[in-house]
Formats: structure tokens, C-alpha cells, sequence
């Protein structure tokens, strides 16, 4: 009797710490920070965290050139989540795109995370799987915080068929050892590189002229949120600073 109590409190205990732990990236798919990941791996780590956590949710909102899926994951307080479409409305009543101003969803901030618009910058969608990670891991108690008046629209990447151009071709001329030195083989992508869609277009260069498939149907959505704050996460070449507006004033 003693020994099936301790079991069934061992069990318990146990099935409890599960709930409570995450898999970090690291823990969940082989070689992450090593080597790049392939998009289906970067789309089944969502795919655990989603099933996995309350505080995350999924909306696929179109489909690239390839037939890869363009996805967006909504992060926030599990009553946030709730409570999305309402707190969206009041979102845009506040900047006068809506009549349906709501006193039972209080104003939230909506802060829109986009990664690797340029398909080669990759460490754009790797670094988004560990911002949803930390976002969402229940030991993080500072992320918690935030997320009580925060919605989290995460776009892990915005140019899959060029973040999947760049990864083949950087796998397939890897080796065992990394080569540092900026004129290895691994450091000079050939034409046309995986920078652009499938059309070779620049979807960065895309925001404003919408011609292409990705942006035609991102930006539908992103008129639907209007968040306060977007990110547009790039990488830089290895001596140039990040651009942060307003510019620095020219030297006379
Ligand atoms: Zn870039």
C-alpha cells in the first residue's frame, strides 16, 4: 500500500515536471547551432511548441512560390489568447480602423517579430526558435511578465524558399571542420544565392511595391493587427553595424 502511494506520488511528480519543462531548441533538434536547420525542422519545433504550451498559437497565412507554408504564432498570456480577436478590434478602434471598442479586453500591445526576410541571413530563424522558447519557457519568469499585456505575432521566416535555397547548397559543400577564414568555399555563395524568393526577387526590397506572393499575403494580415512595434531581423556583413533610424549625421 506505502509502495503503490510512493509510486502513484513518483508518477504524479513526474507527469507534473513534464508539463513544466520546455525542450529548448538545442534539445530538440540535433546540431542546433552547429549546422543550419532545414525548414521542416525550424516548422516541427513549432509544431511541439504549440501542442506543448497554452501561451502559443498557430496561424499558417499563406503558401510560398515552393508550396512551403508561411506561418505566424501568436505568443502571449494564455487569457490574452483567449481574447485575441477582441483585443485586435480594439487595437484598430484605437487608431480609428474600427467602431468595436471593447471595455471587457483591455488595450494590449502588439509587437510583430519578423525573421529572415533575406533567405541566406539565417541566423534570423534560428534565433526565432529560441525568442519563442524563451517566450514561452515556464522557468522564465521575466518573459511571463511581459506577456500579460503583450501579443507576440512571431514570423520565423518570411522567405522560406530562399532560407531552404541557401541551407541545401550550405550543407552540401560543408565538411566535418568549419572554415573560419572569409574565403572558404562555405563563405562565397554562388549565384543566385538564397538572399531572394523563388522569382529572385528581394522581398525586403518588397514592402512597399507588393509584387510578390510572400508580401501580398503578409501584409493582408499585418493591415488585419497594425502592431505598435515590428521588427525586421537581418544579419550584417561581419564589419558593418546594425542599422538603427534616426541615421547618424554625414561628416561634412
Ligand atoms: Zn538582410
Amino acid at each position: 500500500m506505502t509502495k503503490n502511494f510512493y509510486a502513484v506520488v513518483l508518477f504524479l511528480t513526474a507527469s507534473v515536471s513534464a508539463l513544466a519543462q520546455l525542450k529548448s531548441p538545442s534539445e530538440f533538434i540535433p546540431n542546433y547551432g552547429k549546422q543550419i536547420s532545414y525548414y521542416h525542422q525550424v516548422e516541427d519545433y513549432f509544431k511541439y511548441l504549440t501542442e506543448n504550451s497554452a501561451l502559443i498559437k498557430k496561424q499558417q497565412y499563406g503558401l510560398t512560390n515552393e508550396q512551403r507554408d508561411l506561418n505566424l504564432y501568436f505568443i502571449s498570456d494564455a487569457e490574452n489568447l483567449k481574447n485575441l480577436e477582441q483585443i485586435r478590434l480594439n487595437n484598430l478602434a484605437s487608431i480609428g480602423l474600427s467602431d468595436s471598442k471593447s471595455a471587457t479586453a483591455q488595450d494590449k500591445i502588439i509587437v510583430w517579430l519578423s525573421f529572415n526576410v533575406h533567405g541566406n541571413e539565417f541566423a534570423g530563424t534560428e534565433s526565432a526558435m529560441t525568442v519563442a522558447y524563451e517566450l514561452l519557457n515556464p522557468t522564465n519568469e521575466e518573459t511571463k511578465k511581459w506577456l500579460k499585456n503583450t501579443i507576440v505575432i512571431l514570423d520565423p521566416c518570411i522567405n522560406p524558399d530562399g532560407y531552404s535555397r541557401y541551407g541545401n547548397w550550405l550543407r552540401e559543400i560543408s565538411g566535418k571542420k568549419n572554415h573560419p577564414s572569409l574565403y572558404d568555399r562555405e563563405h562565397m555563395e554562388e549565384w543566385p544565392g538564397g538572399r531572394y524568393n523563388h522569382y529572385l526577387f528581394d522581398l525586403n526590397r518588397d514592402w512597399a511595391w507588393q509584387t510578390q506572393a510572400e508580401s501580398q499575403q503578409r501584409i493582408k494580415v499585418y493591415n488585419q493587427w497594425m502592431p505598435q512595434v515590428h521588427t525586421d531581423v537581418h544579419e550584417m556583413s561581419y564589419n558593418s553595424p546594425y542599422f538603427f533610424p534616426p541615421a547618424s549625421r554625414a561628416f561634412a
